[in-house]
């Protein structure tokens, strides 16, 4: 076995894993929270910074992690894992920003000219690639929009980006005009979805100003527009595009695309266009796999500051279907709730919140029934129109409930109670919210109903 002491093996294995995992992956699993405390007898002891960081290198990483340490040492190792929470603090790591180029340097505060430069580009910065997740289903896609924005030379000209709904296109997207930005502010950049570019065109066409729409486009470096499905079919919006489309490609500019199907399936998508497309490098995002509705899920809810157990974490992710945007809700709409009714976010809470038995529709009619049982109405005299006094406010506290224990919007609510608006909704909810703030009344009365409703 050769003879490597325990922080230079450390750096090698990190230096391998860097190699063969996305940075964010990198960054959320190895970076500043791992370290080999202990290498005897071939059993090497791998430090983690908690617990969750613990279990997550063991289901995901374990054997890959040996398989780089044996190469490294020379021999078969046995690898162990033991939380040690003080890792953070020893390691001498503050410089991992630097280390990669591909990481922008002043992600969470740019300068104020590059934050004026990421506004006018309509540069979304929750959008970036470090919170990015990587897994099987976008790892293609990942990796050429970083290849864009790393390399000056256009490989990937024109950058198609393509998937169904929540999958991640708007967010590579932005992903790709904000580290751009970042790299070289001074780049002509724009983010645009294809119903804004139309919208512009046909205000340009309007008031006379075409030159200056085709002026304000041809002159960009880069070009990045989302949902061009929104164009199939528009005539004018697709000769126009099309034109644009040439002049920039002409002069080497780089431009980006995303449609929700594979374009050449856009039966009104010109044909020409359609060539155009396939001139340039297109990537598939299928829909997230289990692992990385997991990973997806552990980022968001660390970024929440919320430490979720793994297997709350792993019951989500398997309950949730293929739209990391519905994803998203489920755990936030988790959170609510366990913030509202100040109940821990365990196996319980998760099956009420978000269970198989109790989709939202379900949990609608469950508060429908619980606040007329509990004000000894009809459902339907809760749900009527009526001006009737008594009925006001059972009806205020089930519009409040939608709200904030269904996770409802304003317009599904105004739905459920026909013959209202949603600002009639926005007022009753906000209502109920004072009261709830100034009247330990009203207060219990809430509490016991989302009991009913959660415990159901
Ligand atoms: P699309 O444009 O494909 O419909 P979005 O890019 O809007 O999907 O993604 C939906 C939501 O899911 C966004 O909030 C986005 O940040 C998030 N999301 C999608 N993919 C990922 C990922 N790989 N890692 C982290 N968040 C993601
Ligand atoms: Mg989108």
């Amino acid at each position: 076995m050769q003879n490597v002491d325990e922080s230079s093996l450390w750096e090698s294995v990190l230096a391998e894993l860097q190699l063969g995992l996305s940075s964010a992956n990198y960054q959320t699993w190895f970076k500043g929270k791992t370290a080999v405390l202990s290498r005897k007898n071939s059993v090497v002891e791998i430090g983690c910074s908690s617990s969750y960081n613990k279990v997550w290198l063991e289901e995901r990483y374990q054997s890959k992690l040996k398989g780089i340490i044996d190469k490294i040492t020379g021999g078969s190792n046995t690898i162990s894992f033991t939380v040690a929470p003080a890792i953070q603090e020893t390691l001498p790591s503050k410089k991992s920003v630097r280390e990669n180029p591909t990481v922008p340097l002043f992600e969470e505060n740019a300068s104020s000219s590059v934050q004026k430069s990421l506004d006018e580009a309509n540069v979304n910065k929750s959008y970036s690639f470090s919170s990015f997740v990587v897994g099987q289903s976008n790892q293609l896609a990942h990796a050429v929009s970083k290849a864009i924005v790393d390399s000056s030379t256009k490989h990937y000209n024109p950058l198609l980006v393509y998937g169904g709904v929540g999958v991640g296109k708007t967010h590579l997207l932005q992903a790709i005009a904000q580290a751009t930005l970042l790299r070289q502010p001074e780049a002509k950049v724009m983010y645009i979805s294809s119903e804004t570019f139309t919208n512009d065109m046909i205000e340009a066409i309007q008031k006379r100003q075409t030159i200056l729409f085709r002026d304000r486009y041809r002159s960009l470096d880069l070009l990045l527009i989302d949902d061009i499905q929104f164009i199939a079919g528009r005539e004018s919006t697709q000769e126009q595009f099309f034109h644009t489309f040439n002049e920039l490609y002409r002069r080497g500019k780089q431009i980006v695309l995303s449609c929700d199907r594979d374009p050449s399936k856009l039966s009104n998508l010109q044909e020409r266009l359609k060539n155009r497309f396939a001139g340039g490098m297109s990537a598939k995002i299928d829909p997230p796999d289990l692992e990385l509705r997991e990973a997806i899920l552990l980022a968001k809810s660390r970024g929440a500051g919320i430490n979720l157990d793994f297997p709350i974490i792993q019951t989500l992710a398997k309950q949730s279907g293929p739209s990391i945007r519905e994803l998203e809700g489920a755990l936030l709409r988790l959170i609510a709730v366990s913030k509202l009714t100040d109940k821990k976010i365990d196996a319980s809470l998760v099956e009420t919140v978000i269970g198989a038995e109790t989709s939202p529709q379900d949990m609608a009619q469950l508060v429908i029934t619980s606040v007329s049982d509990y004000f000894s109405l009809k459902p339907a005299q809760l749900k009527s129109s009526g001006r009737v006094k008594q009925f006001m406010l059972p009806r205020q506290i089930a519009m409040y409930l939608l709200r904030h224990v269904v996770g409802k919007s304003f317009g599904a609510i105004a739905k459920i109670f026909s013959g209202k608006d949603r600002t009639t909704i926005m007022y009753s909810v906000k209502k109920v919210e004072n009261l709830v703030k100034n009247d330990p009344e009203i207060q219990r009365i809430i509490g016991d109903l989302e009991n009913k409703v959660t415990k159901s």
